[in-house]
């Protein structure tokens, strides 16, 4: 039997959902439990092959060579390096969407072959030019988020502050600072959101409890899913290729 999750809410219809490899079911409030269980057995043969093919995304690190694979707001997109001889300065930059492949292109003027021969120098550069990437990508999109949940949930915080975390994705302080981790900017839009509203109700409870997790789901209902959606990507999330 396929393992999965109830979201019920006073929608009318029953509905199915895979999403990164997890069976959400989203039901009426009071349908009954043996009615699901009877309709996920129905569509198990499809549900299967959703997991299985959503699952090929996990156990993947990114380790900054040609062709490997990172997560972009929440899309696997390839690592295409090139070196160009008539740009001057290096640009990191999307590619247009092709059949729903991407490509992050790391361009390099060719004046830095030489310099960048080694392969390990290569991947050092290529690492450091995606993290100013998602840096400034990160100071684009999360303070005008942050503003916007700060508006709908009341809570503001004393300052906004983007940077490198290893181990997690924001912080809150005694001070009433946000942190984020610019690394937010490899995870969907909508769980980049949880993370925010996440941080701002630490605002007012600065713990876990059961009063903290009430008002996340307040104002994100959704939160349960974007939790998820960290967990069973955890291992493409890491950013572990060599430090300088
Ligand atoms: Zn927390």
């Amino acid at each position: 039997m396929i393992d999965y999750q109830v979201l019920r809410s006073r929608r009318k219809t029953l509905s199915l959902q895979v999403r990164f490899g997890q069976v959400f079911v989203r039901a009426p409030l009071y349908l009954d439990e043996q009615f699901i269980n009877s309709f996920i057995k129905k569509k198990e043969a499809w549900l299967q092959a959703k997991i299985i093919e959503q699952n090929q995304t996990t156990n993947l690190c990114c380790d900054f060579t040609q062709g490997s694979k990172l997560f972009l707001f929440g899309r696997l997109v390839s690592l295409n390096i090139v070196f160009t001889s008539s740009v001057k300065k290096t640009t990191v930059y999307l590619s247009p969407l092709i059949e729903d492949k991407q490509k992050l292109v790391v361009d390099f003027p060719t004046s830095s072959l030489q310099k960048l021969a080694d392969k390990s120098k290569l991947i050092i550069a290529v690492k450091k030019r995606i993290e100013s990437y998602l840096k400034e990508q990160a100071q684009h999109i999360i303070q005008p988020r942050v503003e916007h949940y700060a508006q709908l949930t009341q809570l503001m915080p004393t300052a906004i502050k983007i940077r490198q975390y290893r181990a997690r994705w924001g912080s809150c302080n005694n001070r009433g600072e946000l942190s984020f981790n610019y690394l937010l900017m490899m995870l969907p839009m909508n769980v980049i959101d949880y993370v925010i509203v996440h941080e701002l109700c630490h605002l007012r409870h600065l713990n876990h409890s059961k009063h903290f997790w009430q008002l996340v789901a307040q104002h994100f209902p959704d939160f349960i899913e974007a939790k998820q959606w960290i967990k069973s990507n955890q291992s493409a999330l890491h950013w572990r290729a060599p430090e300088q």
